[in-house]
């Protein structure tokens, strides 16, 4: 896994810089003791463990579908009765914690989304010159897929034998794989936070 920061760089920083604005105290303006914006988190109460306190006084997080006791069976139900029975968990198109099924869906549903990835993926191979934990640059290239091939020719319709023999993958491991990560992304509810799936969700190939 190389360094990794989507969530805190293009969402968390966002949206306090955001509140800030809101507030009437852009950063670096000293916010009064007392002002906050209170923010409403859908965690659902099967991932309830993911509910977090705000980490500013500035912001205070609610969880409304915690105080109504719905998990995410009842938020099915509420969207299936307006015809929104597809809505899919949330996270980003380019995210490395997806599985085969999550890349084939987009491959398969939405072309202008799956030559974003695509284009996505290429552009990260060289990464950047604080590319690793250490800030130093990659020694290797950088991919999407954890088969290390570029992702418009990575096997994502099965997990591949090699891959399982390279990986030393049971039945069941090359399953996640093929699943990837299933929770959904947020701000405050990062899917990276459910790595123990994939250590290196970004290949790293040397
Ligand atoms: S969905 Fe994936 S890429 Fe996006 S913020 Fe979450 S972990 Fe990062």
């Amino acid at each position: 896994m190389t360094r990794r920061q989507c969530t805190g760089e293009y969402k968390v920083k966002p949206i306090k810089q955001k509140v800030r604005e809101l507030l009437g105290y852009p950063y670096p303006s000293r916010i009064p003791k007392g002002v906050f914006a209170e923010q409403w988190v859908g965690i659902s109460t099967d991932e309830f463990h993911r509910a977090k306190d705000a980490d500013v006084k500035y912001m205070r997080n609610r969880h409304p579908l915690l105080d109504m006791s719905w998990s995410r069976s009842d938020c099915v139900r509420y969207l299936t009765s307006f015809g929104l029975a597809d809505t899919p968990k949330s996270s980003c198109l380019g995210c490395p914690f997806h599985g085969n099924a999550q890349w084939r869906h987009i491959r398969d549903t939405s072309p202008s989304e799956w030559a974003d990835v695509v284009e996505f993926d290429a552009a990260i191979r060289q990464g950047n010159a604080r590319a690793n934990a250490s800030g130093s640059r990659l020694l290797g290239e950088a991919f999407l897929h954890r088969s290390r091939v570029p992702l418009s020719q990575a096997p994502i319709d099965h997990v591949t034998a090699a891959e399982r023999a390279a990986l030393q993958l049971s039945v069941e491991e090359a399953e996640v794989l093929e699943s990837g990560v299933e929770d959904g992304c947020s701000p405050w509810a990062c899917r990276g936070d459910a790595e123990a799936l994939t250590q290196d969700g970004f290949g790293l190939a040397t």
